[in-house]
């Protein structure tokens, strides 16, 4: 049975596809979006976090580390360098001050967790959303779970920034119920600049899914000065009506909910100066979707 490193399992989710979900979050994305909310997905790895301000100084977390991973004095305690993510450091402090991001779990092990929500998923037209990260990394594990969900009626839906081969969407098509395909930036320079990686292969999968009949949900984290341009909306739209077909496309408006996990990883937030969007700032930015004749609209 596959394996893959989970860093949650969210029940009674209403914002990641119809109805009341389960959504399953996978570690490592090959993408680097400078406003990711999630950045503990972005490795493929476990890794330790460490929440300054719960942290007493009592001392025990260098107590048991058997690697000589915790540094003294007030700065990040975790050193990554000698860290094997033991997570006896987690274990031991009494003020959740450390963190472990990620188990590793089979695909039967996450069904299982899956399937207790199945009678909510039947009330309300819902089912499982595997989110990231990035879950097309792991296409057999994708496709052993949903194929168990599938044969238990367990509707299926998979977030993904579409970067990722062919073959992977290929394999997960038939068990897959709905693509919440994002669609960040149309220019490539830019796309390259703000996500560290080309859009080629992302357009390209798009256009695949489209001609292969899925049902497919286009979305877009709206970030202040860096999509949200005319360029990139009549762009973005240009290309969802290329594809023929209804496509919607949902606005995610920036929110800095991930700022507080970059600083438990040791890592820069390289948005610390935008400010969450208003809704009148998201609002105008669909008005122009409306415009071009894409049916857009905003995440709740
Ligand atoms: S065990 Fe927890 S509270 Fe104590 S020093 Fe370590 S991180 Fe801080
Ligand atoms: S996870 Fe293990 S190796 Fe890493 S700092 Fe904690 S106790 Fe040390």
């Amino acid at each position: 049975m596959e394996r893959a490193i989970i860093t949650n399992i969210q029940g009674y989710s209403i914002h990641d596809g119809p109805g009341i979900r389960t959504v399953v979050f996978m570690k490592g994305c090959p993408l680097r979006c400078i406003w990711c909310a999630n950045p503990e997905n972005l490795t493929p790895n476990i890794q330790i976090g460490f929440i300054r301000h719960l942290c007493q100084n009592c001392g025990r977390c260098a107590a048991v580390c058997r690697h000589g991973a915790i540094l003294p004095g007030d700065g990040h305690r975790i050193d990554q360098t000698k860290c094997t993510t033991c997570g006896d450091c987690v274990d031991s402090c009494y003020y959740d001050a450390l963190v472990r991001y990620g188990t590793e779990r089979t695909s039967g092990e996450v069904f299982d967790e899956v399937r207790k929500d199945k009678m909510f998923y039947d009330a309300s037209g819902g089912g499982v959303t595997v989110s990231g990260g990035e879950p097309m990394t792991r296409p057999k594990f994708l496709y052993e779970l949903f194929s168990r969900c599938r044969k238990e009626g367990i509707s299926t839906c998979v977030e993904t920034c579409g970067y990722a081969p062919e073959a992977a969407f290929e394999r997960i098509l038939p068990v897959t119920d709905l693509f919440l395909y994002d669609l960040k930036i149309i220019d490539p320079a830019l796309h390259r600049k703000h996500t560290g990686c080309d859009n080629g292969l992302i357009l390209k999968n798009a256009r695949y899914l489209a001609e292969k009949g899925a049902n497919i949900l286009f979305r877009q984290p709206v970030i202040p000065d860096i999509n949200d341009s005319e360029d990139n909306i009549r762009q973005t739209a240009e290309f969802i009506l290329s594809l023929g077909g209804d496509f919607a496309l949902e606005l995610m408006p920036f929110h800095r909910a991930g700022a507080s996990k970059y600083d438990a990883l040791n890592i820069p937030y390289d948005v610390e100066s935008l400010s969450p969007m208003t809704e009148a700032e998201i609002g105008a930015v669909r008005e122009k979707y409306l415009t071009c004749g894409i049916h857009c609209t905003i995440s709740k």
